[in-house]
Formats: structure tokens, sequence, C-alpha cells
């Protein structure tokens, strides 16, 4: 092991709350300068609100060391298809999707690639319709997806999240997305990628079963569950084996020292 991977939400902070003895831990990771990468599947949040959040809690660290769904889309992109990309993400995102070639908006063809995010309100007939018509327009562009997430739980009731209207274009067109936001394996081969490292040098650290453990050991990399966030008792009952299991980040240390 040389790298590891951690998920945010759940590992590192359960909400507005850091997680007890996550800043230590991260330190020690620092200290010792081994590889960390953050990867979440945030895309309400551009990267530098996340390391301002992160800073609040005593841990410091850049936006280059988080992995988001629209920085793995622009790093894939760029290798499969490069050319212009229309976005269809909340203007707070954009920002991450930095060096990508863009699409004007209200044009109906051209598009290398279609991107599509959480835009909540902003999706209306027409915007998803122009979306339908770029991909049908080019045989060969690009369906991604930021995420495959059915809905979400706001303070007002459920709402739909990216998932239905990237199932809306795939059946439409008739076209499979590549989805960049975990559990897919392209999400974890790009962090890979940036890390220098093959997926056995890596470890996954992750409070959900199936996004984080399961999705990490489906490219290669051995995950590692810690009983905060959404951990429940019941998840270790559901036919996925992770490598390991943590009371917490806080005892990331320890359990590192003993492999190595
Ligand atoms: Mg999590």
């Amino acid at each position: 092991m040389r790298a590891v991977l951690i998920d945010l939400d759940g590992v590192v902070y359960e909400g507005e709350r850091v997680v007890e003895g996550a800043p230590t831990a991260i330190q020690w990771l620092q200290s010792r300068r081994i590889p960390c990468l953050f990867v979440t599947n945030t895309t309400s949040r551009p990267r530098a609100a996340l390391v301002s959040k992160l800073a609040g809690m005593g841990i410091q660290i850049r936006a280059s060391d988080i992995l988001t769904p629209p920085l793995a889309a622009t790093h894939w992109l760029a290798r499969f298809a490069p050319g212009s990309a229309a976005l269809f993400v909340p203007a707070a995102t954009r920002d991450d999707f930095a060096g990508l070639t863009q699409l004007p908006e209200a044009v109906d063809e051209g598009a290398a690639s279609v991107v599509i995010g959480d835009l909540g309100e902003g999706w209306a007939f027409a915007t998803l319709n122009r979306a339908f018509r770029l991909l049908m327009a080019n045989p060969d562009a690009r369906l991604v997806a930021l995420g495959l997430t059915r809905y979400w739980r706001a303070a007002e009731g459920l709402r739909l999240d990216v998932g239905p209207f990237v199932k809306a274009l795939e059946y439409a067109s008739g076209r499979d997305a590549v989805v960049l936001g975990k559990p897919s394996a392209a999400f974890f081969e790009t962090a890979l990628e940036s890390l220098g490292v093959t997926p056995a040098q890596a470890v996954m650290i992750g409070d959900d079963i199936v996004g984080d453990v399961q999705g990490a050991q489906g490219a290669g990399i051995p995950g590692v569950l810690v009983r905060t966030g959404k951990f429940r008792e019941s998840d270790l009952a559901r036919g996925i084996q992770p490598n390991a299991v943590l009371g917490s980040i806080a005892e990331l240390p320890a359990w590192w020292a003993g492999h190595h």
C-alpha cells in the first residue's frame, strides 16, 4: 500500500461536524508523505468550498487533493471525447470544469459530449430536449453523468437528483451514459491515475459499503469500511466483504502501521 483514497462525508465529517480523530489521522498521513486523495460525489459545492470547510475543522489540504465528479469528467473528456462539451450543471460547479472547452448555450449541435449534473430547478422541457438534440446531432457524442443518484431529501421533501434525467436521455437516445462518480470504475481509475499508483497499491476508506467499498473493489482497489457516517451493522450482511472494518478514520494510522 502506497496511497489512500478517502471519502469525505461520513468519514472525515458528518454534515457540519468533524469526525473525532480525523484531523490527527490526516495529519499523520501528511507527515509520513503518504499520497492522499479525497474522493467525493458532492457536486453542489465547488472544491474551494470543501477546502475551507475542512480548514475550519483543522484539516489543511489543497483543492487539488480533492477529486469530484466534475474533475473526473474533465480528465476523462480530455482523453476520450476531446472537443466541445455541453454542460448541464449548476452555475456553482462550472468552476470545477476549468480547462474544458464548453459549447455556447443555446447551440443545438456540435457537442463532442453532453455532461449531465444535478441541475435541479434549472431543468425545463427545452433544457432536457436540447441535451437530447445535441446527442442526436452527433452519433459519436458521449453522454456523461456526474453520478446516478435517483433522489435526495431536501428540507421541504424529496427531490429528483441527476439519475432520472440521465436515464431519460439514455432511453430517448439509445445511448449508455459514462458515469463519473462513485461507484463507477471510471471514477476510481481517474483517482488512481492522478495518484500515479496501481489499484493494489491503493486503499479506499469509506462509510458507504456499496459506493465506496464495492465500487473500489470493482476497480481492483482494497476497500476499508468505517463505522461512522451512513454505516449500519446491517451493511455487513449485504454480501460485500470489506478488506477491513475500522471504528473510524482515527484508527487508520494504527491499521496502516500493521500492514507495513
Ligand atoms: Mg460517505
